[in-house]
């Protein structure tokens, strides 16, 4: 006799459930997304006991007719595929036709259901595998389909439930998300009576993301909006910043399907280096449009996973909508004044867009401090037609005769600290922060346009390396020789610098070289190059404790404001804190004008 048996069908068929349906979110995933495919305009779902006892999705779509409403529950009906080159082309979301037949193989089931043809309505109620009653009964247009006693045919899969709580908050969490694709959508969400979700209809997902996280959310948040070739990128995401201490606000869309992918959060995480605190995350509620043959979201239907046939181009998509979008918002962290916090804490006040373009190129000659120029004139960044001025406000052009506020530097605290004040407003500038910043958005422009350039060392300073930085130096070695730093063997453990990147001092350039052979820490660099820019930048910036000279602090003042982002150095750690006139004149008493 052998052993191998065919399953009785009622098994085989809950096995099957089992794979479509495993806990109360699934039942309403599959439930509001078939409320969708009929094109409703409005969805209630409500749940007892975080689902198990009960789930209810009623909506106002298209609805079902006798015959549909007969054969909806049967194993791979449905309406929405007919032949396998549909497969190819499939807008709409469930398309296996399993669902239905799967949730009422381990539930109790009671659909109603009316096409709005003749005021007529049918209900079907279910147990198991087993039809109980199939009536004509009255009921508006649209489909309600209840699910009791999940798994209550099957002990062993009911005790795998969690608590109520956790069930719920993960129907919490499929409903956001799937409202936030949805504004044109009316969406509830009632538990035990009581309403956890509430989103009339919408025209924006701005509007969408306010009725779900509030204003203060809305307001943290720029807009993207970016195409490249045939893909494109819409949504919200932080401005700079912004964001908050955890992920939770971090959204993906792909074709309107919410999709996870560690690639797309990596990419939005790279997309904010220096743009926010160091220990903040931004956030995203993002929709790429990619062509259909370009993206497969059906790997695995229940876990909303993606694959990109070209997921570079996806990353660059969204450093890119970042980085167009984040130009246009600039902001510096403004000040607490003591006595005030609580409701302050956390607004931004915009300094106005920068005057900087990637057209434009570099504004002055070298990284470093002004050099001379041909004419022996120091050269001054923004030179005589705009003395160390930045704006306050939209940029205007410089020829277009708008006032601009212009900033003056009146000195140096502790040696370290610039201050400088414009009509509306005192501002510290931390010098090194600054000037790293500054070197190190030069260091990118360098690094876009491939224009590092060497220069030869008069006098080679001769290194010796420890054996740890001569295995780093031989790993990093193109990126070195790439940025103009060459070196040669003189012996076992010393080297001669005879190159060095030509944005530098001589006698800097040693000392710079052996911090890029030191460890590499953890960093939230985009890559290695990125990182050795950032470490360059802060050894060849000015430091704390160091006196300047009034055309160095007026250099600093305005090439400052004229980098895409002020407020960050290349680390995260804030640059500048802008005190308000108008909370100095508030703290000091004094009536403003
Ligand atoms: P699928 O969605 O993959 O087609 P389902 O088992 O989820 O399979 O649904 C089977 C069929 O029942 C659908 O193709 C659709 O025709 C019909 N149907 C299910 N839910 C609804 C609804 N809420 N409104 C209208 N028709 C529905
Ligand atoms: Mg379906």
């Amino acid at each position: 006799m052998g052993r191998i048996r065919v399953l009785a069908a009622e098994v085989a068929s809950k096995i099957a459930a089992g794979e479509v349906v495993e806990r109360p979110v699934s039942v309403v995933k599959e439930l509001v997304e078939n409320s969708l495919d009929a094109g409703a305009t409005e969805i209630k779902v409500e749940l007892l006991e975080g689902g198990k006892k009960l789930v209810r999705v009623q909506d106002n779509g298209s609805g079902m007719s006798q015959e549909d409403a007969a054969l909806c529950f049967k194993r791979h009906a449905t309406s929405k595929i007919a032949t396998e080159a549909d497969l190819e082309r499939i807008s709409t979301l469930g398309f296996r036709g399993e669902a239905l037949a799967s949730i009422s193989a381990v539930s109790r089931v009671t659909l109603k259901t009316s096409d709005g043809s003749g005021e007529k309505g049918f209900q079907v109620e279910r147990e198991g595998e087993k039809l109980l009653r199939f009536v004509e009964s009255a009921f508006p247009r649209g489909t309600s389909v209840e699910v009791r006693d999940l798994f209550f045919n099957l002990p062993a899969r009911r005790k795998f439930l969690r608590s109520d709580r956790s069930e719920l908050s993960l129907v919490v969490g499929y409903l956001t998300t799937t409202a936030l694709a949805f504004p044109e959508v009316k969406f509830l969400l009632i538990h035990n009576q009581k309403e956890l979700i509430n989103c009339p209809i919408v025209s924006s997902l701005g509007e969408r993301v306010y009725q779900l996280f509030g204003k203060k959310v809305l307001d943290s948040l720029m807009s993207l909006d970016y195409e490249e070739e045939n893909y494109r990128i819409c949504g919200l995401s932080s401005r700079p910043f912004a964001g908050r201490l955890d992920r939770q606000h971090q959204f993906f869309f792909v074709n309107r399907r919410p999709v996870k992918d560690r690639m797309l959060g990596v990419a939005l995480t790279q997309a904010y280096l220096g743009l926010l605190e160091k220990q903040k995350q931004p956030e995203g509620f993002i929709f790429l449009e990619i062509p259909a043959e370009q993206v497969d979201v059906n790997v695995h239907p229940a876990k909303s996973e993606v694959r990109f046939r070209e997921p570079q181009k996806v990353f660059r998509l969204i450093l890119r909508a970042v980085e167009m979008s984040a130009r246009e918002e600039s902001l510096v962290k403004p000040i607490i004044v003591s006595g005030e916090r609580g409701e302050e804490k956390e607004t931004l006040i915009p300094v106005g867009r920068t005057t900087w373009d990637a057209e434009t190129g570099l504004k002055a000659p070298g990284a470093g401090w002004p050099k001379e120029a041909a004419d022996g004139q120091p050269v001054l960044l923004a030179a005589a037609e705009e003395p160390a001025a930045f704006r306050v406000g939209p940029a205007a052009e410089p020829q277009s005769g708008e006032r601009k506020a212009t900033v003056r530097v009146l000195g140096q605290y502790l040696d370290s600290y610039l201050i400088a004040v414009t009509e509306e407003a005192v501002f510290i500038i931390d010098q090194h922060n600054a000037h790293e910043r500054i070197l190190f958005e030069k260091f990118k422009q360098l690094e876009g346009a491939r224009a590092w350039i060497s220069k030869q060392m008069l006098f080679p300073a001769v290194l010796e390396l420890t054996p740890k930085q001569q295995v780093n130096y031989q790993e990093r070695r193109p990126e070195l020789e790439e940025l103009g730093f060459r070196l040669e063997p003189m012996g076992s453990l010393s080297f001669a610098l005879k190159e060095y990147p030509d944005v530098f001092r001589e006698d800097e350039a040693a000392g710079i070289l052996l911090s890029l052979l030191g460890d590499e820490e953890e960093g939230k660099f985009r890559s290695r190059r990125e990182k050795m820019m950032a470490t360059m930048a802060c050894k060849a910036a000015v430091k704390a404790g160091q006196p300047l000279s009034p055309e160095e602090m007026e250099f600093l003042a305005s090439e400052l404001l004229a980098t895409p982002n002020p407020g960050l150095c290349p680390h995260g750690r804030p640059v500048v804190i802008r005190l308000d006139r108008s909370k100095i004149e508030k703290t000091l008493g004094r009536p403003t004008e």
